[in-house]
Protein backbone atom coordinates (compact mmCIF):
# COMPACT_ATOMS: atom_id res chain seq x y z
CA UNK A 1 0.00 0.00 0.00
CA UNK A 2 1.42 3.64 -1.05
CA UNK A 3 -1.21 6.15 -1.05
CA UNK A 4 1.38 8.85 -2.65
CA UNK A 5 0.45 6.82 -5.61
CA UNK A 6 -3.00 8.87 -5.72
CA UNK A 7 -3.45 11.75 -7.13
CA UNK A 8 -4.41 13.78 -3.47
CA UNK A 9 -5.54 17.73 -3.18
CA UNK A 10 -4.81 18.58 0.31
CA UNK A 11 -7.43 19.62 2.19
CA UNK A 12 -7.83 18.61 5.86
CA UNK A 13 -5.87 19.13 9.09
CA UNK A 14 -3.87 16.42 9.30
CA UNK A 15 -3.18 14.08 11.30
CA UNK A 16 -6.64 14.98 13.71
CA UNK A 17 -6.15 13.94 17.96
CA UNK A 18 -7.25 11.25 18.94
CA UNK A 19 -7.66 12.08 22.67
CA UNK A 20 -8.75 10.43 25.66
CA UNK A 21 -12.92 11.19 26.87
CA UNK A 22 -11.99 10.33 30.56
CA UNK A 23 -15.50 11.52 32.57
CA UNK A 24 -18.00 9.60 29.84
CA UNK A 25 -15.74 6.65 29.59
CA UNK A 26 -15.72 6.58 33.10
CA UNK A 27 -19.66 6.68 33.25
CA UNK A 28 -19.50 4.05 30.65
CA UNK A 29 -16.92 1.72 31.74
CA UNK A 30 -15.13 2.03 28.83
CA UNK A 31 -11.60 3.07 28.68
CA UNK A 32 -12.86 5.51 25.80
CA UNK A 33 -10.81 7.96 23.10
CA UNK A 34 -12.10 9.80 20.50
CA UNK A 35 -10.52 10.34 16.84
CA UNK A 36 -11.40 13.99 16.29
CA UNK A 37 -12.07 13.54 12.24
CA UNK A 38 -14.83 16.29 13.22
CA UNK A 39 -11.72 18.71 12.93
CA UNK A 40 -10.53 18.35 9.85
CA UNK A 41 -10.92 21.83 9.16
CA UNK A 42 -12.36 22.38 5.90
CA UNK A 43 -15.95 24.22 5.93
CA UNK A 44 -15.98 23.37 10.04
CA UNK A 45 -14.45 19.93 9.21
CA UNK A 46 -16.18 16.60 9.24
CA UNK A 47 -15.57 13.11 7.73
CA UNK A 48 -16.21 13.82 4.11
CA UNK A 49 -13.07 15.80 3.49
CA UNK A 50 -9.87 12.88 3.87
CA UNK A 51 -12.61 11.57 0.83
CA UNK A 52 -12.62 14.76 -1.39
CA UNK A 53 -8.61 15.13 -0.86
CA UNK A 54 -8.47 12.19 -3.48
CA UNK A 55 -11.86 12.90 -5.03
CA UNK A 56 -10.48 16.03 -6.15
CA UNK A 57 -6.62 14.93 -7.22
CA UNK A 58 -8.58 12.64 -9.82
CA UNK A 59 -10.96 15.57 -11.20
CA UNK A 60 -8.12 17.45 -11.05
CA UNK A 61 -5.96 14.55 -13.27
CA UNK A 62 -9.21 14.39 -15.47
CA UNK A 63 -9.26 18.20 -16.13
CA UNK A 64 -12.93 19.00 -14.26
CA UNK A 65 -13.84 22.42 -13.91
CA UNK A 66 -17.12 21.81 -12.07
CA UNK A 67 -17.87 19.36 -9.16
CA UNK A 68 -21.51 17.51 -9.06
CA UNK A 69 -22.88 15.85 -6.03
CA UNK A 70 -26.06 15.01 -4.43
CA UNK A 71 -27.07 14.57 -0.57
CA UNK A 72 -29.92 14.78 1.95
CA UNK A 73 -30.94 19.07 2.34
CA UNK A 74 -28.70 18.95 5.51
CA UNK A 75 -25.86 16.83 4.03
CA UNK A 76 -22.18 17.69 5.21
CA UNK A 77 -20.72 15.65 2.48
CA UNK A 78 -22.38 18.80 0.03
CA UNK A 79 -21.30 21.46 2.41
CA UNK A 80 -17.76 19.70 2.55
CA UNK A 81 -17.66 19.73 -1.61
CA UNK A 82 -19.17 22.98 -1.88
CA UNK A 83 -16.01 24.57 0.20
CA UNK A 84 -13.66 22.41 -1.22
CA UNK A 85 -14.57 23.85 -4.65
CA UNK A 86 -15.23 27.17 -3.56
CA UNK A 87 -11.05 27.02 -2.48
CA UNK A 88 -9.97 25.33 -5.79
CA UNK A 89 -11.75 27.74 -8.25
CA UNK A 90 -13.82 25.13 -9.36
CA UNK A 91 -17.79 25.18 -9.84
CA UNK A 92 -20.12 23.52 -7.61
CA UNK A 93 -23.70 22.05 -8.87
CA UNK A 94 -25.66 20.24 -6.26
CA UNK A 95 -28.90 18.03 -5.74
CA UNK A 96 -30.29 18.28 -2.60
CA UNK A 97 -33.31 15.14 -2.06
CA UNK A 98 -35.99 16.01 0.76
CA UNK A 99 -35.13 13.21 2.12
CA UNK A 100 -36.45 13.19 5.40
CA UNK A 101 -39.50 15.61 4.37
CA UNK A 102 -39.01 18.37 6.90
CA UNK A 103 -40.30 21.80 5.67
CA UNK A 104 -39.31 23.20 9.07
CA UNK A 105 -37.23 26.63 8.30
CA UNK A 106 -33.95 26.05 9.83
CA UNK A 107 -33.95 22.26 8.54
CA UNK A 108 -34.17 23.69 5.04
CA UNK A 109 -32.67 27.17 5.15
CA UNK A 110 -30.07 27.01 8.22
CA UNK A 111 -26.77 24.70 9.06
CA UNK A 112 -25.51 23.00 6.16
CA UNK A 113 -28.12 24.62 3.54
CA UNK A 114 -26.92 28.44 4.97
CA UNK A 115 -23.11 27.17 3.90
CA UNK A 116 -23.79 25.65 0.81
CA UNK A 117 -25.13 28.91 -0.39
CA UNK A 118 -21.94 30.84 1.40
CA UNK A 119 -19.64 28.76 -0.82
CA UNK A 120 -21.42 29.70 -3.90
CA UNK A 121 -22.81 26.23 -5.19
CA UNK A 122 -25.71 26.15 -7.74
CA UNK A 123 -28.48 24.30 -5.96
CA UNK A 124 -31.49 22.04 -6.66
CA UNK A 125 -33.91 20.31 -4.64
CA UNK A 126 -36.21 17.69 -6.06
CA UNK A 127 -38.58 15.12 -4.47
CA UNK A 128 -37.94 12.23 -1.73
CA UNK A 129 -36.97 8.91 -3.53
CA UNK A 130 -35.92 10.44 -6.34
CA UNK A 131 -33.31 8.61 -8.43
CA UNK A 132 -30.11 10.61 -7.24
CA UNK A 133 -27.83 8.68 -9.41
CA UNK A 134 -30.10 9.56 -12.52
CA UNK A 135 -30.23 13.63 -11.19
CA UNK A 136 -26.33 13.46 -10.62
CA UNK A 137 -26.21 11.88 -14.60
CA UNK A 138 -28.30 14.59 -15.60
CA UNK A 139 -27.24 17.60 -14.32
CA UNK A 140 -23.74 16.36 -15.90
CA UNK A 141 -25.10 16.07 -19.17
CA UNK A 142 -26.59 19.84 -19.27
CA UNK A 143 -23.04 20.92 -17.88
CA UNK A 144 -21.28 19.27 -20.60
CA UNK A 145 -23.97 20.41 -22.90
CA UNK A 146 -22.94 24.12 -21.74
CA UNK A 147 -19.15 23.31 -22.79
CA UNK A 148 -18.31 22.39 -19.22
CA UNK A 149 -16.19 19.34 -17.66
CA UNK A 150 -18.46 18.00 -14.79
CA UNK A 151 -16.52 15.33 -12.33
CA UNK A 152 -19.47 13.56 -10.80
CA UNK A 153 -18.93 12.76 -7.01
CA UNK A 154 -21.54 10.12 -5.35
CA UNK A 155 -23.47 10.98 -2.47
CA UNK A 156 -20.90 10.64 0.55
CA UNK A 157 -18.28 10.47 -1.48
CA UNK A 158 -18.14 7.03 -1.26
CA UNK A 159 -16.54 5.14 -3.89
CA UNK A 160 -13.08 3.19 -4.01
CA UNK A 161 -10.99 7.06 -4.72
CA UNK A 162 -13.30 8.68 -1.86
CA UNK A 163 -12.43 5.76 0.70
CA UNK A 164 -8.82 5.85 0.24
CA UNK A 165 -9.36 8.73 2.66
CA UNK A 166 -10.31 6.67 4.95
CA UNK A 167 -7.90 4.29 4.54
CA UNK A 168 -5.30 7.16 5.01
CA UNK A 169 -7.38 7.47 8.50
CA UNK A 170 -6.50 4.11 9.46
CA UNK A 171 -3.57 4.27 9.45
CA UNK A 172 -3.39 7.25 11.33
CA UNK A 173 -4.71 5.30 13.90
CA UNK A 174 -2.90 2.71 13.68
CA UNK A 175 0.20 4.93 14.18
CA UNK A 176 -1.07 7.53 17.16
CA UNK A 177 -1.84 4.61 18.89
CA UNK A 178 1.58 2.55 18.32
CA UNK A 179 3.00 6.24 19.54
CA UNK A 180 0.80 6.57 22.41
CA UNK A 181 1.24 2.53 23.83
CA UNK A 182 -2.62 2.45 23.25
CA UNK A 183 -4.29 -1.50 22.27
CA UNK A 184 -7.75 -0.71 20.50
CA UNK A 185 -10.09 -3.02 21.09
CA UNK A 186 -12.47 -1.82 18.86
CA UNK A 187 -13.29 1.28 16.56
CA UNK A 188 -16.83 2.54 16.42
CA UNK A 189 -17.81 4.79 13.55
CA UNK A 190 -21.30 5.54 12.09
CA UNK A 191 -21.55 4.02 8.96
CA UNK A 192 -24.23 5.85 5.92
CA UNK A 193 -22.99 5.78 2.41
CA UNK A 194 -20.36 3.52 3.64
CA UNK A 195 -17.28 5.41 2.51
CA UNK A 196 -15.63 5.34 5.72
CA UNK A 197 -16.68 2.07 7.50
CA UNK A 198 -15.21 0.60 4.07
CA UNK A 199 -12.12 2.64 4.31
CA UNK A 200 -11.46 1.99 7.69
CA UNK A 201 -12.28 -1.58 7.04
CA UNK A 202 -9.55 -1.79 3.73
CA UNK A 203 -6.92 0.37 5.48
CA UNK A 204 -6.46 -2.07 8.72
CA UNK A 205 -7.04 -5.31 6.22
CA UNK A 206 -4.36 -4.07 3.50
CA UNK A 207 -1.74 -3.15 6.62
CA UNK A 208 -2.36 -6.44 8.46
CA UNK A 209 -4.28 -5.21 11.34
CA UNK A 210 -6.70 -7.07 13.27
CA UNK A 211 -8.82 -4.19 15.17
CA UNK A 212 -12.00 -4.70 14.78
CA UNK A 213 -14.85 -1.75 13.52
CA UNK A 214 -18.04 -1.39 14.42
CA UNK A 215 -20.62 0.72 12.12
CA UNK A 216 -23.35 1.85 13.74
CA UNK A 217 -26.39 2.29 11.12
CA UNK A 218 -28.22 5.29 9.81
CA UNK A 219 -30.61 4.60 7.36
CA UNK A 220 -30.01 1.27 5.28
CA UNK A 221 -31.01 -2.14 7.19
CA UNK A 222 -27.96 -5.04 8.20
CA UNK A 223 -27.94 -7.01 5.84
CA UNK A 224 -27.72 -4.18 3.14
CA UNK A 225 -25.52 -2.60 4.85
CA UNK A 226 -23.05 -4.50 5.76
CA UNK A 227 -22.80 -5.83 2.13
CA UNK A 228 -22.54 -2.11 0.74
CA UNK A 229 -20.21 -1.33 3.22
CA UNK A 230 -18.13 -4.74 2.13
CA UNK A 231 -18.34 -4.41 -1.52
CA UNK A 232 -16.67 -0.80 -1.33
CA UNK A 233 -13.77 -2.40 0.82
CA UNK A 234 -13.11 -4.99 -1.08
CA UNK A 235 -13.36 -2.48 -4.51
CA UNK A 236 -10.79 -0.54 -2.23
CA UNK A 237 -8.05 -3.12 -1.26
CA UNK A 238 -8.36 -3.92 -5.12
CA UNK A 239 -7.43 -0.35 -5.84
CA UNK A 240 -5.03 -0.88 -3.15
CA UNK A 241 -3.49 -3.86 -5.54
CA UNK A 242 -4.88 -6.29 -2.29
CA UNK A 243 -7.94 -7.40 -3.82
CA UNK A 244 -8.20 -10.28 -1.27
CA UNK A 245 -7.01 -8.30 1.72
CA UNK A 246 -10.58 -7.79 2.85
CA UNK A 247 -12.81 -10.70 4.10
CA UNK A 248 -16.51 -10.99 5.19
CA UNK A 249 -16.30 -10.89 8.52
CA UNK A 250 -14.33 -8.19 8.93
CA UNK A 251 -17.67 -6.29 7.72
CA UNK A 252 -19.72 -5.79 11.65
CA UNK A 253 -22.87 -2.68 11.58
CA UNK A 254 -25.25 -2.63 13.81
CA UNK A 255 -28.48 -0.84 12.38
CA UNK A 256 -30.87 -1.26 15.60
CA UNK A 257 -30.19 2.63 16.32
CA UNK A 258 -31.52 3.94 13.45
CA UNK A 259 -34.71 4.61 14.67
CA UNK A 260 -37.48 6.26 12.89
CA UNK A 261 -35.21 6.70 9.83
CA UNK A 262 -32.26 8.51 8.07
CA UNK A 263 -32.37 12.31 10.07
CA UNK A 264 -35.18 11.80 12.23
CA UNK A 265 -34.05 12.31 15.96
CA UNK A 266 -35.48 10.15 18.40
CA UNK A 267 -35.30 10.72 21.95
CA UNK A 268 -31.77 8.51 22.42
CA UNK A 269 -30.13 10.31 19.95
CA UNK A 270 -31.06 13.31 21.75
CA UNK A 271 -29.57 11.86 25.30
CA UNK A 272 -26.91 11.19 23.46
CA UNK A 273 -25.72 14.75 22.01
CA UNK A 274 -27.13 16.09 25.72
CA UNK A 275 -24.52 12.94 27.17
CA UNK A 276 -21.54 14.42 24.83
CA UNK A 277 -21.82 17.60 25.59
CA UNK A 278 -22.43 17.88 29.24
CA UNK A 279 -19.85 15.16 30.02
CA UNK A 280 -16.60 15.93 27.69
CA UNK A 281 -18.20 19.27 25.70
CA UNK A 282 -17.82 17.28 22.26
CA UNK A 283 -20.76 18.59 20.28
CA UNK A 284 -22.23 15.56 17.93
CA UNK A 285 -24.85 15.79 15.54
CA UNK A 286 -28.15 14.48 15.16
CA UNK A 287 -27.98 12.09 11.94
CA UNK A 288 -24.96 10.41 12.07
CA UNK A 289 -22.25 11.09 15.24
CA UNK A 290 -25.43 11.08 18.00
CA UNK A 291 -26.59 8.18 16.59
CA UNK A 292 -23.19 5.97 16.64
CA UNK A 293 -23.28 7.45 20.32
CA UNK A 294 -26.96 6.28 21.01
CA UNK A 295 -25.73 2.71 19.95
CA UNK A 296 -22.62 3.04 21.98
CA UNK A 297 -24.27 3.96 25.21
CA UNK A 298 -26.70 1.13 24.75
CA UNK A 299 -24.13 -1.11 24.35
CA UNK A 300 -21.70 0.43 26.81
CA UNK A 301 -21.82 -3.11 29.15
CA UNK A 302 -20.37 -5.48 26.19
CA UNK A 303 -17.36 -2.95 25.88
CA UNK A 304 -17.07 -2.90 30.00
CA UNK A 305 -13.22 -2.89 30.25
CA UNK A 306 -12.33 -2.31 26.97
CA UNK A 307 -10.02 0.78 24.68
CA UNK A 308 -12.34 1.90 22.23
CA UNK A 309 -12.15 4.54 19.57
CA UNK A 310 -15.04 6.66 18.79
CA UNK A 311 -14.29 8.08 15.36
CA UNK A 312 -16.29 11.16 15.22
CA UNK A 313 -17.43 12.16 12.09
CA UNK A 314 -18.62 15.78 12.31
CA UNK A 315 -21.50 17.19 11.32
CA UNK A 316 -21.92 19.87 14.30
CA UNK A 317 -23.14 22.15 11.59
CA UNK A 318 -26.49 20.25 10.63
CA UNK A 319 -27.30 20.71 14.68
CA UNK A 320 -29.06 24.56 13.55
CA UNK A 321 -30.89 22.87 10.90
CA UNK A 322 -32.65 21.17 13.90
CA UNK A 323 -33.27 23.66 16.66
CA UNK A 324 -37.21 23.48 16.47
CA UNK A 325 -36.50 19.61 17.00
CA UNK A 326 -33.96 20.22 19.33
CA UNK A 327 -34.48 23.14 21.77
CA UNK A 328 -37.78 21.75 23.36
CA UNK A 329 -36.30 18.83 24.53
CA UNK A 330 -32.68 20.66 26.09
CA UNK A 331 -34.53 22.66 29.01
C1 LIG B 1 -21.53 11.32 5.88
C2 LIG B 1 -21.38 11.26 7.35
C3 LIG B 1 -21.21 10.03 8.03
C4 LIG B 1 -21.26 8.71 7.34
O1 LIG B 1 -20.11 8.46 6.58
P1 LIG B 1 -20.25 7.55 5.28
O2 LIG B 1 -18.88 7.52 4.74
O3 LIG B 1 -21.26 8.20 4.41
O4 LIG B 1 -20.72 6.20 5.73
C5 LIG B 1 -21.02 10.05 9.38
N1 LIG B 1 -21.03 11.21 10.07
C6 LIG B 1 -21.21 12.40 9.48
C7 LIG B 1 -21.23 13.61 10.31
C8 LIG B 1 -21.39 12.47 8.09
O5 LIG B 1 -21.58 13.66 7.52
Amino acid sequence: MHLARFPRVRLAHLPTPLEPLPRLGEKLGIDLWIKRDDATGLAGGGNKTRKLEFLLGDAFEQGADVLVTQGAVQSNHVRQTAAAAAAHGLGCAIILEARTGSTAPDYVGNGNVLLDKLFGASIRTVAAGADMNAELEAEAGRLRGEGRRPYVIPGGGSNPIGALGYVDCAREIVTQADDLDLAIDRIVTATGSAGTHGGLVAGLAVMGSDVPVLGFGVRAPKARQEAMVLKLARETAALLGRPDAVTDDMVVADCDYVGEGYGLVDQGVIDALVTAARTDGIVLDPVYSGKAMKGLIARAAEFRGQTVVFLHTGGAQGLFGYQSVLEGALL
